[in-house]
């Protein structure tokens, strides 16, 4: 049994237990210190560590439970936003870029400290891509003094984010994974419609030209991109097969291409076969949306499924997409394990059957 093939992992975010995301809204509320949170979180997260090795992963992260979500992260931790000012779908409100943006000290490269002290598992660390900060955190209204497009305030992320990467590598993390949810979006025509999307493939070509200049030339660390159809409260906000995409995907120069394929709404498996060569396809093989855990059969037939297209050494096991990308998002933290236990012993089931 070779240990290495179908390594597996989580695309990043665990379901908060209630007293983890009360204290990053009261801590975001002034109620709480950034100190007094920490003390906290720490303790929290030794128990996100202990749940992702009892499940039995090769790599884990820190469960985001310091992040109030996925994306705004950047925001909390760069100079130049103001909260909550742009109205996003579902209630959610982002920030919006006001200023200059200015890097205040590490976005992520604390929580990897933190992990390399209690885990001697690989470490994963996630960080929003530069174009997904651009569509999530600019707004006509409040930014064009500080950056007149949205593509300038992309382009003005990207050496922010190359150097929190080189921190991420120093302070031990194995992989860096960028997450892009819009560029998988784009497949839907009704997404594109209600987000005002005219020019798909230039959108598509932006997104990879400018996670290509996040990672180009960064040694000694693994590069990963996330892309998903984005959930909240179990419902996809997207939906569509990847065809489209593919073409670019073969443009993006990173190791591993995470995609979610244990979803109806991606349409099945077929575009894996323009899937680019090359490059590891991270297989979302678990869905977070459905309450039913899978059984670890269930994950066989769809790894297998995906064999069809991919050689088996190229694939990477994980769950669809991140559990909770935000704090606002209900999810449920013992159905989370339980589908993670089942994807890990059908990694054990498929390392048997094919090492
Ligand atoms: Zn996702």
């Amino acid at each position: 049994m070779t240990r290495d093939l179908f390594p597996t992992t989580v695309i990043g975010s665990l379901p908060r237990p209630a007293c983890v995301r009360d204290l990053i809204l009261d801590r975001k509320k002034g109620i709480v210190t950034h100190d007094q949170a920490r003390e906290h979180l720490d303790d929290e997260i030794k128990a996100a560590i202990h749940l992702q090795e009892g499940a039995g992963l090769d790599e884990i992260t820190d469960g985001e439970w310091r992040r109030e979500s996925y994306v705004k992260v950047f925001a909390e931790r760069v100079h130049g936003f103001a909260p909550d000012i742009n109205p996003g779908a579902a209630g959610l409100n982002y920030p919006a870029v006001i200023a200059p943006i200015e890097s205040s000290g590490a976005i992520a490269a604390h929580e990897v400290q933190f992990l390399k002290k209690h885990t001697g598992r690989r470490i994963k660390c996630t960080l929003p891509s530069p174009y997904i900060i651009g569509r999530r955190m600019w707004h006509s209204d409040h930014s064009t003094s500080a950056y007149p497009t949205r593509e300038a305030l992309m382009r003005d992320c990207v050496p922010i984010l190359r150097r929190e990467i080189v921190a991420i590598r120093e302070a031990g993390a194995a992989t860096v994974q960028l997450d892009e949810p819009w560029l998988s979006a784009m497949v839907d025509s009704r997404f594109r419609e209600r987000e005002g999307i005219s020019a798909p493939h230039y959108q598509m070509d932006l997104c990879a030209d400018l996670i290509n200049q996040t990672v180009s030339g960064i040694t000694g660390i693994d590069t990963a991109i996330h892309l998903c159809h984005a959930h909240f409260n179990r419902r996809h906000v997207s939906e569509g097969e990847y065809d489209l995409i593919m073409p670019t995907l073969a443009k993006i120069r990173v190791g591993t291409i995470s995609m979610e394929y244990a979803t109806p709404v991606s349409g099945g498996y077929s575009a894996l076969s323009k899937f680019p060569d090359g490059v590891r396809l991270g297989l979302g093989c678990v869905d977070h949306c459905d309450r039913r855990v899978e059984t670890p059969q269930v994950v066989v037939d769809r790894v297998e499924r995906a064999m069809r297209y991919i050689d088996r050494d190229r694939i990477t096991l994980h769950p669809d997409c991140g559990f909770a990308p935000s704090v606002q998002n209900p999810m449920d933290l013992d159905e989370a394990c339980q589908k993670l236990k089942a994807m890990c012993e059908a990694a054990a089931i498929l390392r048997s059957r094919y090492g």
